[in-house]
């Protein structure tokens, strides 16, 4: 039976793992080598090969381990594993992007993208950068010209929740002749399957779902084995962004869980955010599972369920929402997604992408990622810190 034709659950377990051949082990064990023996006649090798096992900064044996499960997942070709998801997002700018070649950005994304096609690879190495709404097909469109090389989306994008149509924004990149790369972290392989809706390359960060408790770092990009060969050529061996090999051990052990988790964390989401959007102190509520979510209708078009990230506002000043944050006895005040953990933040107006955010957003929001914990034990958390706040 191959290990990538049977079902998502049962990929999440065994894709990538076998027996070891040395000691019978049932489960890949912890490789944690800089190089491996050369073979006998080393002339003709390539020493950059990012496929073969010499020196761990172009691949190791658990990062090989991971790069089977996740492509597996995603029904991709090929993937690449690197040392986190900024350093996967990156390594598809630095391979894809030449000078003078001009990209598409969703104009609401991880604040290291904003950055990096905003600011650097533009000042830099003149790379022309359009940041649109990239839940407004034709906003895309107009923004095409004739050296566009790249559409890059974040769906459901952080950390407004914004939901971009893939399959339409498929369409429009084959159109231009240019590249479809889609950030799904915030959805995992489990919720949505980009590459099978036409992206040509699908990023996560391993940091957030796929690991999943919390403890280890780590990104991925899956598509056409043409594609991740080029990045693991320029962006891995060369640019020299590889993953530990304890992490992808670490990471290897949460994925197997990522289908259990992912349940609970959108079942406990929902009911959350029904909670809060029926609480008086609340001023909004954005989560793609919610019916006055603007992009519900995509998301329940392309997501199976709608994953643990929301973001709402009170009805306070800045100082209160702070104040609300510090009540919290349960849910941790931190940053990340993903985490068995709930962890919530707040972020203020002085966001260096508030002008781009949805109106509501503009004076501050926290985001919120719901954990795994009770759900009732969460409402109530949340609840006194409402009383303690006098909302
Ligand atoms: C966290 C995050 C990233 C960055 O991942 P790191 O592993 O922290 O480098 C990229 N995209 C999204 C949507 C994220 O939430």
């Amino acid at each position: 039976m191959e290990k990538t034709k049977v079902s998502f659950r049962t990929k999440c377990i065994h894709a990538g793992n076998g027996i070891d051949k040395e000691t019978g082990a049932i489960r890949r064990p912890l490789t944690m080598a800089n190089s491996y023996r050369l073979p006998e006649d080393a002339s003709a090798m390539n020493w950059s090969d990012p496929n073969q096992l010499v020196y761990t900064r172009n691949t190791s044996a658990n990062q090989i381990y991971l790069q089977q499960k996740l492509a597996a997942l995603e029904d991709g070709e090929d993937c690449v594993v690197l040392g986190t998801g900024v350093s996967a997002l990156a390594g598809v700018f630095f391979t894809f992007l030449e000078q003078h070649a001009h990209v598409i950005c969703s104009n609401v994304s991880y604040i290291a993208v904003y950055r990096l096609l905003n600011e650097y690879f533009p000042d830099k190495y003149g790379v022309e950068t359009s940041l649109v709404d990239t839940a407004d097909l034709e906003e895309i469109k107009k923004a095409v010209r004739p050296n566009t090389r790249l559409i890059h989306i974040e769906t459901p994008g952080n950390p407004t929740t914004r939901v971009s149509d893939i399959a339409e924004i498929a369409k429009i990149a084959k159109a231009a002749g240019a590249l479809l790369s889609v950030d799904s972290t915030f959805a995992s392989p489990y919720l949505q399957q980009p590459l099978a809706m036409g992206a040509d390359l699908v990023i996560h960060s391993l940091t957030k779902y796929i690991n999943g408790h919390g403890d280890a770092m780590g990104g991925a990009v899956i598509g056409r084995k043409e594609l991740i060969d080029q990045i693991k050529r320029q962006a891995m061996v060369n640019l020299g962004g590889v993953i530990s090999p304890f992490n992808a051990w670490l990471i290897m052990r949460g994925v197997v869980t990522l289908p259990l988790r992912m349940r609970q964390h959108s079942r406990t989401a929902q009911q959350v955010a029904e909670f809060l959007e029926a609480h008086p102190a609340v001023a909004f509520v954005a989560y793609p599972g919610l019916k006055s979510h603007p992009q519900h209708e995509i998301a329940k078009k392309q997501m199976s369920l709608f994953s643990g990230v929301l973001a709402f506002g009170l009805k306070a000043d800045a100082a209160t929402h702070n104040q609300f944050l510090n009540s919290l006895e349960l849910i941790v005040p931190a940053v990340s997604i993903g985490h068995d953990e709930s962890l919530m933040v707040y972020v203020g107006p002085d966001d260096e992408r508030n002008h781009f955010y949805p109106p509501e957003f503009k004076d501050g929001h926290l985001r919120f990622s719901v954990g795994l914990e009770e759900a009732e034990d969460i409402i109530a958390d949340l609840q006194q810190a409402f009383t303690r706040c006098g909302l």
